[in-house]
């Protein structure tokens, strides 16, 4: 794949105003508490980078690398920790920021995991869903997009692993 067979989604000004509401947002809501972002690996890097950098209150900033078995494009459900945070989130309020929630179930297993470490509060951020591919239903408490059933590729989210560096979010157009 080329970038050229790639068509604009969501473009980078349409981009960059929702996530200063969603920063306006998620500051508001977290202004009396102590606040651990953990940012999902490899995809999230740029949507956190953005997002961080759009709220107002004091916040930790974390990864959690993770990778799931299978094929590249659909989520198997079986999800390995790659790399784990580098702090305890014990008694913190952790928002969980990712950058597409398809199936669900790589959020699922994210949630009983993060669970066992006792957090205060824990919260999903995701860019992007995709309601029409849903298999479990987990609790998202900030969506910046709600999108249909279409792989999609920049800002973050790949095609082979390339591509993450696109500016804004595409399809490739076949
Ligand atoms: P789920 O477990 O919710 O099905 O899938 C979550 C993961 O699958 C995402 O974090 C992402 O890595 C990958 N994924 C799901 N849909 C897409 C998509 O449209 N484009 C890309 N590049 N990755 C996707």
């Amino acid at each position: 794949m080329k970038r050229s067979d790639l068509e604009v989604l969501i473009d980078q000004a349409v981009l960059h105003r929702r996530i200063a509401e969603l920063g306006e947002e998620i500051s508001h809501d977290y202004r009396d508490k102590d606040l651990a972002l953990v940012g999902i690996l490899k995809g999230s890097f740029v949507f956190l980078a953005d997002l961080s950098r759009a709220l107002s209150v004091e916040c930790t900033i974390d990864f959690l690398g993770l990778s799931s078995y299978g094929s590249s494009t659909t989520s198997s459900g079986v999800v390995q920790i790659t790399s784990d945070l580098s702090a305890p989130i014990e008694g913190r309020d952790v928002l969980v920021v990712e950058d597409i929630i398809d199936t669900g179930l790589t959020m699922r297993y994210l949630l009983d995991n993060l669970t066992t470490r006792h957090p205060r509060s824990l919260r999903i951020c995701t860019l992007l869903h995709k309601p029409a591919r849903t298999k479990v239903e987990v609790p998202i408490h900030y969506t910046g997009f709600t999108i249909e059933d279409k792989f999609v590729i920049g800002y973050g989210l790949d095609y082979d692993n390339r591509f993450r560096n696109v500016p804004y979010i595409g399809h490739k157009v076949t």
